[in-house]
Parts: structure tokens; sequence; C-alpha cells
């Protein structure tokens, strides 16, 4: 707008030490009405302070030719450089480099003013060009973002304490969008959503930068889902089987185990390759705490980086959280390797946004959220990915969690979150209560692509799982009533029994491949038709046992070539048959 429309008279002022002659006066009075098109008034003003030179400002942009302004740049420049590490832990080579290279520029930086601000929030007059999810720098260093664009003003989040800021002062922009420190050196750490280690442990040294924001991979450099991302799980491994690159929902009330899901996924990824980010949106810090000293138990903590934006923390900090941790994840994924991300939760991370967006004086709408919201987690969801041999073949999983209110997946956040992803597993309360855990709901649950990925193992050992217990299900609501059941009736009632019963499954206690295609091939069997209901659990585990024990080589072979010969289920059927029968004191049917 400056260039454009002709401004009839301009003040600007000059800030400098000596003041200038008549001729440089003149010059730089010619120059300003050239560039803005008006008559300049030129006031001129002695700052010692500047210690030489002269700093300009004219229609919201500031020249700076002084020599505090030359330091600046200098203790920027350097600061950049110590951020990619000391040499020989000493400053005096970064210092000496850092003179060499230096180059001087005659700055010319928009500077604007603050309106008003709080709640993490400042709005920003006088920025005429500043972009979408640019930094901005206040006078007192700390960091704000641009979010919010209109005619005259610049809405925008800030990255420290509100506090220092008033409205009045000086904001410039950076030209620079987002970004977070990211690298190996994060791995077994809890940061918070910039980067920053929040553990009491040392500084990280970052191996680089990535945007925060950033476009998620095309087509063409996509790979479909081949390969399996085990849970552990057998409820999910069995029957909503997810692939590397996928993303799954976890849906459910509050209390139902969504993040025990999550967490014993995560926490199978031992030795299997494959590196978790676990952030954490607007969670209890206790929670945190908690779930951070669990990995650590489990020696899981190693493969794993908590990001961490707890409930206390501005809301701006919980908006960033997520972004943050998928720019971590996608360096891992640009490099070639397999990382599994948990975002728990995003209703509360829209809740943040919405908050947010209601203090930037955005338009509210279906809920109170603003129209952007699908946006908001479409562009995050979409860059997780399985990615081309071209590019390395590097996956990244996501499993956004969700929080219903009273099981109502038909809500505004759970129906658009339920269209970005890949499939949901809906977890209920009822099932839940009744010690059905993991408590997932069979017939709303489903994966949409990774049963390309199911193991030929896996797959020939589920066979008609699914189907069989919709039907039980089905069974079960007609049957509740009547008292006169047929023999066969009855036996599918315990069939179907038997097998709820073997899909549960105590936290912390991940069922390797192996192991869960042998409970499968003998539930499928119906083996478990002789064994009561209350003792189902306590027969697999000791059967389970016994395998592993005195039948390592068909344990190893199944895990080595993922295949179930015909041969191979035969041995399995009669090893667990010879099992029971032995043990039929203990499990059997009396
Ligand atoms: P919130 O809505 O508070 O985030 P959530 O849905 O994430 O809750 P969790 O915290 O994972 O639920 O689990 C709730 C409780 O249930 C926890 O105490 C957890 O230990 C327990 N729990 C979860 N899964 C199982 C399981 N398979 N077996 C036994 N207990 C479980
Ligand atoms: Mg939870």
């Amino acid at each position: 707008m400056t260039d454009k429309t002709p401004v009839e008279r301009l003040t600007a002022r000059l800030l400098c030490v000596t003041p200038p002659d008549a001729a440089q006066e003149e010059r730089m009075r010619r120059f300003l009405s050239q560039k803005y098109g008006a008559e300049v008034a030129l006031s001129i003003e002695i700052d010692p302070s500047l210690r030489s030179g002269f700093r300009l400002s004219a229609g919201g942009e500031v020249y700076d030719w002084s020599a505090e302004g030359r330091l600046q740049q200098f203790r920027e420049s350097v600061e950049q450089r110590a951020l990619h590490g000391l040499q020989d832990g000493s400053i005096i080579p970064l210092l000496k480099s850092g003179i060499q290279e230096f180059k001087l520029l005659a700055t010319s930086s928009e500077i604007g003013t603050v309106l008003s601000v709080g709640d993490g929030i400042a709005v920003v007059e006088g920025l005429e060009h500043a972009a979408y999810g640019e930094i901005l720098l206040f006078e007192c260093g700390v960091k704000g973002m641009v979010q919010d664009l209109r005619r005259h003003e610049t809405g925008c989040i800030l990255f420290g304490d509100d506090e220092e800021i008033e409205a009045g002062s000086r904001v410039a922009r950076t030209g620079k969008t987002a970004g977070v420190p990211v690298g190996e050196g994060f791995l077994g750490r809890v940061v918070d959503a910039l980067g920053r280690p929040i553990d009491g442990g040392p500084e990280v040294k970052p191996s680089g930068y990535r945007p925060i924001e950033e476009p998620a991979p095309g087509i063409i450099e996509r790979k479909s889902v081949d390969t399996p991302l085990e849970t552990g799980l057998l409820a999910i491994d069995a029957m909503f089987p997810i692939g590397r690159g996928q993303r799954e929902l976890i849906i459910g009330d509050r209390q139902t185990g969504k993040t025990a899901i999550a967490l014993d996924a995560i926490l199978n990824q031992k030795g299997k390759n494959v590196l978790c980010i676990y952030v954490a949106i607007g969670q209890k810090a206790s929670s945190v705490a908690q779930l951070v000293e669990n990995l650590r138990k489990r020696g899981a903590l190693d493969y794993c980086i908590v990001v961490s934006a707890t409930a206390g923390e501005e809301d701006t900090m919980q908006y960033i959280a997520p972004y943050a941790g998928c720019a971590m994840a996608e360096y891992f994924m640009h490099e070639g390797r397999d990382v599994l991300i948990v975002y728990d939760d995003l209703s509360k991370h829209a809740i943040a946004y919405r908050a947010m967006s209601l203090l930037l004086e955005r338009a509210p709408g279906r809920e109170a959220y603003p129209g952007d919201v699908f946006y908001l987690h479409s562009r995050l969801l979409e860059r997780s990915a399985h990615l081309s041999d071209a590019l390395g073949g590097g996956s990244m999983t996501a499993l956004p969690i969700v929080e219903t209110q009273a099981g109502d997946v038909s809500a505004y956040i759970p129906t658009n979150i339920i269209s970005i992803t890949d499939g949901q597993i809906f977890l209920e309360s009822d099932l839940f209560f009744a010690g059905q855990r993991p408590a997932v709901n069979v017939g709303l649950s489903v994966s949409r692509v990774g049963g390309a990925a199911q193991t030929k193992a896996m797959k020939r050992a589920t066979g008609a799982l699914r189907l069989d217990l919709a039907q039980y299900r089905e069974m079960e609501v007609f049957t509740q009533f009547s008292s006169d059941l047929d023999e066969n009736t009855r036996e599918q009632l315990r069939y179907g029994q038997g097998l709820m019963r073997m899909l549960r499954q105590k936290q912390y206690h991940p069922l390797s491949q192996h192991a869960q295609v042998i409970v499968l091939v003998c539930a499928m069997e119906r083996l478990f038709l002789n064994v009561p209901d209350a003792r189902i659990a306590a027969f697999r585990d000791a059967m389970l046992e016994h395998f592993e024990q005195e039948h390592p080589s068909l344990c190893t072979g199944l895990e080595e070539d993922r295949t179930l010969t015909d041969e191979r289920k035969q041995q399995i059927l009669s090893i667990a048959g010879d099992f029971l029968d032995k043990n039929a004191a203990r499990f059997g049917r009396n």
C-alpha cells in the first residue's frame, strides 16, 4: 500500500548522532519523496545511544545504518552459528569465522506497533506485508507468529511471556516462518511445543530445523501401505490391522483406555526399529509425567520423543504442539526411518484452537469453532505417509486420539477427523466397564487400508473372526429374552463369549506376532469351547508359555517367514489340544 497510495504529506523521523549537513538532508528527502510519492517533512533528533550513523523511519519502514543496528546484526549472526554448535567447546573460532564471514546489510525492515495484547495474543498495526505464519520479533525479544491477516491489523500468537509487551511496543518482521529444532538428539527426551527440553536434562544439539507447517508429500512421492505396524493388541492386529504410513483414529469417551492403546502400541515397537513420538495436548501434567515414567520403566523412552503442551500452558502452545511433533517425525521419515506418532488428543487441540481464534476475533462457526477447523486437522494428518523408495522409503504412521461425549461420534470434530483418517478404533464405555478391555467395538471400528499390510500368517489365522463376532453380538441381543435355547444356539453363544474373552488383554502386555497367530488358530478352531469363560485368559497365557518353552522353533519359524502352512496349523492345534487334555483339571469344563 505504501508504494501505491499517494500520501499528501509524509513525516519521517531521523535519529542520528551527528546531524546531517544540508546536502545529505536534501538527498534523504528526495529518496523518500520518490519512494512514497509524497512531500516529506523530516524531523531530526539526536540520539547518542546509536553510537554512530543514523536510523531513518518513514511510512512503517526503518532504514538502519547505525552502529547499534550493525552490532545487532552481528549478534544475530553469531547466535545463529552458535545454534549449530561450538567447535571444540570454544567461542573464539566461532567469533573469528563470524567476523570473517560477516556481511553487513543496509537493512530496511517493516516495523509495526502493538495495538493490544493479552492471553498470549497480540494485535499489531503497520505490518503491511507480513505473511501468514511469519515470525515477528517484539522489542523485548519475545517472538510471535502471524495467525490472522486483516486489512489494517495483524493478529499474532506469542511464544513467550506477554507481560513485557505493551500497547505501543515496536514489532519487526523477520521474513522467516516458524520452525522447530529436530534430530536424533531429541530421542529419549521430553520437550515443549517449541522443542525446548523440559525434563531437566542437558541442552539438545539439533541436527537441523524444520518448519512446523510443511506441505504433505504428493501422490508421486508416496508408496502404498505394505508393512504392518503391530500394536501387540490382539483385538486390533487381528481385526483392524494398521499399516506403516496409515492414519488410524482412536476414538471413545473419557476413561475408555484410549491412551492405554496408544501406549501399548508404542511399547510394542521395542526392537522393531520404529521411532515413536507422543504429543500430549491439553493433558494434565501429572498424566504426562506418569506416561513418561512408564516409558522409562519399560525401557521404551530411548526410542521416543514426548512433546508436551499440558492443560496449564497457553492455548497457543497447545495449538503448535502437534505440528511441532509432526515436523520432528518428518525429519526421521525423510531419513528413511519408520515413525509412529500419537496425537493425544485432537479434541483438546480443536478446543485450544477455538479459544485462540475467538481471541483473535475470528467469526465463530458451527459449535463456535472457526470455519477452518477441518483444515486444522487435515493439513496435520495428511503429512503422514509411506514415502516411495526414491525418497528413502521412510514412513510416518499417525494415531490421532479423539474424545467423544456420551459416545456421540456424529459431533462436529469427531466426524471431521473420522473423514480424514483411514479408519477408527471405536472404544465403548459399556464394554470397558464390563471388563472387556481393550473396549473395542467391533461393529463400529474399521481399518480401510491396513489389510494390505497384514502378514499372510495373521490373515490366515484371523479367518472369519470379525464375522463370527458380529453374528454373536446379533444373536446375543435376540436371545436375551428367551430362556429355552436349542443346543446349537447355546454353542454359538458360548463360542462368541469365548472369543470376546480371548480378546481381553491386560495393559502393558503386548503379544508378539507368533503368540497372536497361535491364539487365533486355537480360537477359530473352537478349542476354547471346552474351557469355562472365567478361565480362558489364564488358559491362553499358560498355553502361550508352554509354546514358548517347549516349542521355540515353531515360534521363531512363525516370526521369521510369517506364513501359516497347513502343517504348522495342525502342529499348533495338536500341541494346544494335548496341553488342554493334560491340564483338564485346571482349565477344563467340570
Ligand atoms: P482420558 O479420557 O482421561 O484420557 P483414556 O480414554 O485415555 O482416558 P486411559 O487413561 O488410557 O483412558 O485408561 C483409563 C484407565 O483404564 C487407566 O487407569 C488404565 O490403566 C486403565 N486401563 C486401560 N486399558 C486397560 C486394560 N487393557 N486393562 C486394564 N486396565 C486398563
Ligand atoms: Mg487419555
